[in-house]
């Protein structure tokens, strides 16, 4: 890939997603608010629809230096930033995947979109966790959906398992990835059984359950792993400035360590079993 081309699809791959991450943004606001998902965008505020030309991504926002252009209202910073992360998700996959629309057959190609959507997907519970402290069971199950037909394509292209645990030597066998997404989401079902919701919430076995199918089995311990670790700090940090009875749930929503922990995986391939093992 030449230098200029590779600098000038970048750019294409990014607006991409930043139009799909506009879209994404309308999703995140209308899903559990009532609002069905058809019908123009309208001011949340003043309640009149949007031009096209207010719909154009990051740019629409800076341009009406993030207010409304007819009632002055403050825009929320949730849309240029989802717009930007969703523009640098397609930019990572298209890295990850060396998607290349003039030569990537359709198994790149594939790789690409299913990945992009999946990314997507993971960006909407990220932001709707952050905002509502719950994961739409729509926005999992079509996670575990995407992964699933990630997981059936990579089988049916022989490359189930690049992964293999170093002390035995041997590769995993397929059916263990198969059954990932069931296995990985059952210590977190159990967790959340036993606890009466208190640690974990049955939103996070659903997400886990998805992780296991989008990574494979080692790829999603790995996942999981990464998330306990990196929640550990901030979770630390609050336990000692609040003295109040604190829970995992009720503090930190958990659901976007477990995104980063895919996301690590997922661009550098960490095996976290052949560091610990
Ligand atoms: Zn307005």
């Amino acid at each position: 890939m030449g230098m200029l081309y590779g600098v000038v699809l970048g750019i294409l791959i990014f607006t991409l997603g930043t139009v799909i991450g506009s879209f994404l943004n309308v999703v995140i606001y209308r899903t559990g608010s009532g609002v069905g998902y058809s019908g123009r965008s309208k001011c949340l505020s003043c309640g009149k629809m949007l031009t096209a030309q207010m719909l154009v991504p990051l740019f629409s926002f800076f341009f009406q230096r993030g207010r409304c252009a007819y009632c002055g209202t403050k825009l929320s910073w949730q849309y240029p930033l989802v717009e930007t992360l969703s523009g640098a998700l397609f930019v990572m996959v298209w890295w990850v995947t060396g998607f290349d629309p003039l030569s990537s057959g359709i198994k790149e190609t594939s790789f690409f979109f299913l990945d992009a959507a999946i990314w997507m997907t993971l960006l909407a519970i990220t932001v709707y966790d952050l905002r509502h402290k719950i994961i739409p069971d729509r926005f999992a199950l079509c996670f575990a959906l995407l992964s699933g037909l990630l997981l059936l394509f990579r089988f049916e292209q022989g490359l189930l398992s690049p992964y293999f645990l170093t002390f035995t030597g041997e590769y995993i066998p397929v059916w263990v990835d198969l059954v990932a997404g069931p296995l990985l989401a059952l210590p977190f079902a159990l967790l959340w059984l036993f606890s009466g919701g208190r640690v974990m919430g049955l939103g996070d076995a659903k997400l886990a359950w998805g992780i296991g199918w989008f990574l494979g089995f080692i790829g999603g311990v790995s996942a999981i792993i990464l998330a306990f670790w990196t929640a550990l700090i901030p979770s630390l940090i609050l336990l000692f400035l609040s003295r109040k009875r604190f829970t995992m749930k009720s503090e930190i929503p958990f659901a976007p360590f477990l995104i980063l922990g895919t996301l690590i995986v997922f661009v550098w391939n960490v095996d976290i079993l052949r560091w610990v093992l």
